[in-house]
């Protein structure tokens, strides 16, 4: 038996960042851009608001780039504060970096089991071992970038606790050629045997 498990993004996870007007050390996207042009040379920031007291600031997207430079559709976007973009360039590992700041995924993301999915295939299974009929074999994929540990989706996704998951992998009865201790964000597969 095979299911797929896609990690979802819900909404736009929160920035972590330190506001200077109140405690509150969480932004969340203002779906706004500012552009600033001289002469050839564009600044480009998106807008964030503080999540505790409503203070803007702002994160560098674009630091005098030639306006020639970028695609005629980006800045379409950009002036239209698209909001597909905002959620792209939030996620933009070069605009975190530039920034100083991490991305907060805390209830911004759900967890889809489809399935399950009896697979029909022709042939032997080709999972380890003779008793893998009652075998689920389960891929994870992630539709955002978003750093999440293995054990933690395992537990969600199965409706057990995290503890029973490392009991699992510890007896071998959850497998995986994927490291599953630490965090994620990539796509993996395991099995749990039956
Ligand atoms: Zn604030």
């Amino acid at each position: 038996m095979s299911q797929t498990w896609v990690v979802a993004p819900t909404c736009p996870p929160l920035v972590v960042r330190r506001c200077h007007s109140c405690p509150s050390d969480r932004f969340r996207a203002s779906g706004k851009f500012r552009v600033n042009a001289h002469h050839k040379s564009l600044d480009v920031w998106l807008l964030v608001l503080c999540a505790g007291c409503g203070q803007t600031a702002k994160l560098t997207v674009f630091e005098r780039v030639n306006v020639r430079s970028l695609r005629p559709d980006l800045l379409d976007r950009l002036h239209t504060n698209d909001p597909g973009l905002t959620a792209e360039l939030l996620q933009h590992p070069a605009v975190l970096h530039r920034n100083g700041v991490a991305l907060d995924w805390t209830g911004a993301w759900r967890l889809d089991v489809t399935g399950p999915g009896l697979d029909p295939g022709p042939g032997p299974s080709p999972g380890p071992g003779p008793a893998d009929d009652d075998a689920l074999e389960v891929s994870v994929r992630f539709a955002a970038h978003i750093p999440l540990r293995p054990v933690r989706l395992i537990a969600d996704g199965l409706g057990v606790s995290r503890a029973e998951v490392k009991r699992l992998i510890d007896e071998g009865k959850i497998v995986s050629a994927h490291r599953l201790s630490g965090k994620a964000g990539g796509d993996f597969t395991f099995l749990l045997k039956g």
